[in-house]
């Protein structure tokens, strides 16, 4: 038999592009801190560092208005997620804001991502609504709702502010890239 396409959201920031390594940098020269990625341990993080939320999304915005200098997650990430195309159909779905969506399909332009659509959402909770078999995604809470909700399946890209997220149906852990095709030919196995 067969086995049918999946539709894959993508998520840009942390998935694909590390924006928040960054933000680091950008966070420590305007408040002389010192932090690291690792130190992002919760996705408030700005709560442990009394950054306000203001300032936490300001300042990911002004990364962004600079995208040239933003990083992949990893080397060679085109041809990476170029080894998924034959799972399905791709869609880069990210919740940046309106103002850095241009530099923001820019960035992955540049990169030679191939992708079909490129989709912008106001916030997480609204990426569930979409109509997507598999998200890969950073992001601990979009875990919870995606596992609460039939036939949605989660690769949880492994970073330093994911990591207490529990174990969930559906939600399957990758470490790196590598690991996605692999994953993703069992949700395919078990949609089909
Ligand atoms: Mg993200």
């Amino acid at each position: 038999m067969q086995s049918r396409g999946l539709k894959i959201a993508v998520d840009l920031d942390g998935v694909l592009a590390e924006s928040m390594l960054v933000w680091c940098e950008r966070v420590n020269k305007e408040f002389g801190m010192h932090l690291t990625m690792d130190d992002l341990d919760s996705w408030s993080s700005w709560k442990k560092f009394s950054i306000s939320k203001g300032d936490f999304y300001r300042i990911l915005d002004e990364c962004w208005e600079d995208w040239q200098e933003v990083p992949p997650t990893e080397p060679r990430i085109a041809g990476k997620v170029a080894r998924i195309e034959k799972f399905g159909d791709i869609d880069v779905v990210t919740g940046r804001s309106k103002k850095t969506e241009t530099a923001a399909k820019s960035w992955v332009d540049r990169q030679r991502i191939r992708y079909r659509h490129f989709v912008r959402v106001e916030g997480w909770r609204d990426k569930i609504v979409l109509d997507y078999d598999v998200y890969i995604d950073d992001a601990p809470d979009l875990m919870r709702l995606i596992s609460e909700t039939p036939l949605r399946w989660a690769v949880l890209y492994d970073r330093p502010w994911n990591r207490s997220v529990p174990e969930m149906p559906r939600v399957l852990r990758s470490a790196s890239w590598n690991d996605v095709p692999k994953l993703l030919a069992q949700i395919q196995k078990a949609l089909s």
